[in-house]
Parts: structure tokens; sequence; C-alpha cells
């Protein structure tokens, strides 16, 4: 069984997040890290690799990233958590993909693996957390022509099929799908692993493969801003919250105040 699996490395949500002049989210701050639902994504392949037989050899959990270098931080998170080996789609003519070009690209990492032996399955977080377009999955399978299951809060293997669990408002949904399937899972699959210390150093020898739009076979033209069907118009931070005005009553004008303040505000 081989698992691939999609990791985006994302701004730390503390940090202190911006745009480029191109409106294109700064993705070469210091503080980036892997998608968090991704790091379940991760779990998830570990889990099922390891119900599937010894993880190496045949057993293998892939992960896959395009962004410029500093994703291979996510990946290394990858490899520390436990994945065999890494694929980076790196190349300066990926910069301003929208979500077709992501999914393109990232179609065409899953097919170069897939060309190196069969790939069952391909795992994804259901939402980026600085893009949040929760698109990029189904396009990926469209691009695949694989089925997809969305939502995963659990998944087992079945017959050469994967059962999917989705936990909807109100309603415990079961899925399956034939392999090979494009999976997107939620933060309540699982709790990702913490790497200890073993770890991390036995993810250093381990590979990190970078293929450019030429390795892959893309016409570079075709990728990033230059192919990008969409274009961002604006993108600005939103002004602060303004203080929160507090209304007390101490010398009971406090109803006076308040009502003063929805006449103020066209309230009422
Ligand atoms: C017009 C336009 C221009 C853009 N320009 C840029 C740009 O210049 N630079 C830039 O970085 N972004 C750019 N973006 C944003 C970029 O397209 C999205 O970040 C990307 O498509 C992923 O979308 P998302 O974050 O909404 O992912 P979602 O669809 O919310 O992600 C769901 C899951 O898909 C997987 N996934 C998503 N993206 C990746 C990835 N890159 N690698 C591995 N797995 C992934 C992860 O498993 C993730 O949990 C642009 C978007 C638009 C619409």
């Amino acid at each position: 069984m081989r698992i691939l699996v999609c990791v985006k490395h994302v701004p730390d949500l503390q940090s202190n997040r911006g745009f480029t002049p191109e409106r294109r989210v700064r993705r070469t701050a210091e503080d980036g890290t892997m998608n968090e639902v991704d790091e379940n994504a991760v779990e998830a392949a570990l889990q099922l690799v390891a119900g599937a037989g010894a993880p190496g050899g045949a057993h293998q959990v892939i992960a896959l990233t395009l962004g410029p270098d500093e994703a291979a931080d996510a990946l290394r998170r990858a490899l520390q958590m436990g994945a065999d080996r890494a694929v980076h789609l790196l190349d300066d003519a990926f910069a301003g993909s929208d979500y077709f070009g992501t999914a393109a690209a990232l179609a065409a990492g899953v097919r170069h693996v897939a060309a190196q032996g069969e790939v069952d399955l391909v795992l994804t977080g259901m939402a980026a957390l600085d893009g949040l377009g929760s698109v990029v999955p189904a396009l990926l399978s469209a691009e695949l022509d694989w089925p997809q299951l969305t939502v995963a809060a659990h998944l087992e293997l079945a017959d050469g099929h994967l059962v999917a669990r989705r936990e909807l408002d109100g309603v415990t949904e079961t899925l399956r799908a034939p392999l090979p399937v494009v999976v997107g899972v939620t933060d309540l699959i699982n709790t990702p692993r913490f790497p200890k210390f073993k770890d991390i150093m036995a993810a250093r020898s381990k590979e990190i493969e970078t293929l450019t739009a030429a390795d892959l076979g893309l016409d570079p033209a075709s990728v990033g801003a230059s192919g990008a069907r969409t274009r961002v118009l604006r993108a600005e931070p939103r002004p602060p919250r303004p203080e929160p005005e507090l209304v007390t009553d101490d010398d009971g004008s406090g109803g006076r105040a308040l009502a003063d303040y929805l006449i103020r505000h066209d309230l009422i």
C-alpha cells in the first residue's frame, strides 16, 4: 500500500502574516508551519500503512508539497512523523498558481510517483488555514479522474475499498469508494503523533525529491501566474476592530447611554 499525503506549508497563525506587492500570501516569512489538519492526514496515512503491514518497502507514506523553498519544512515535519520519503514541487514557474494550477501541479506530482509504483490513496486536509479554499482536493480528484471522499473523520480499508465516516450536522454518514481515491480528512480523525528526538534524527537521512515543472512534463507557461484563470484584485489586512464601548450603570445612566449608542449607530 502506497499513500501520498498532500501537506501545505502555511504561515503560522500567530505570526505577523501579510501579503506581497503582487497580492500574494507572503510565504517566505520565517514563521511557517505544516497546515494543521495536514498533520492529521499524515497520521491517518501512517496508521493505514501500519495496518496494511510493516512500513517501508511496498508500504510507504510519501509526503507531497507544492511551494517555495520554505515549504520543505512541512515535508521535514511529515518525515519526522514517520513518512518514508517526500516530494517537493519547487519551481519559480509555480509562483502565483491559482486553485486549478495548484491542483494540476499536485496531480502531476501524484502521476510522477505513481509511475514509480502504484499509489492507492491520496490524503489531504479538508482545508488549508491560509487560503481556506477547500477546493484543491476536489480539483485534484478531477485531474486524476479518481473518486473523492470528503470530510472524513474515520477511515478504514475493506476489500480493496476505502470506507470513510463523516460526522455531519446531526448525521453520521458512511461512504465507500474503490482505490485509488482522494480523501480529505478533518481534525476529528486522530491526534497527530509528536515526533520524538530519535524520529527527528532519523528524518535527516530521508530523501526529499525536488521536481520542477519541466520534470513533471508541465509547460511553465501553463502553470503559476501565467496559467492562472483567476486573479486576486485586492488583498489587504482588515483594519483592527474598534475598541468596545463599555456602558456602565453605576450612576443609573446606563439605559440612556445604551439607547444613545443604538440611535447613533442607526440600530433603532
Ligand atoms: C488568482 C490566485 C492567485 C494566487 N496566487 C498565489 C501565489 O502567488 N502564491 C501562493 O502561494 N498562493 C497563491 N494563491 C493561492 C493558492 O492558489 C492556494 O493557496 C492553493 O491553491 C491552495 O488553496 P487553499 O489554500 O485554499 O487550499 P485548500 O483547498 O483549502 O486545501 C485543502 C488541502 O489541499 C492540500 N493542499 C492545498 N495546497 C497545497 C499545496 N500547495 N501543497 C500541498 N498540498 C496542498 C492540503 O492537504 C490542504 O489541507 C492564489 C490563488 C488565486 C485564486
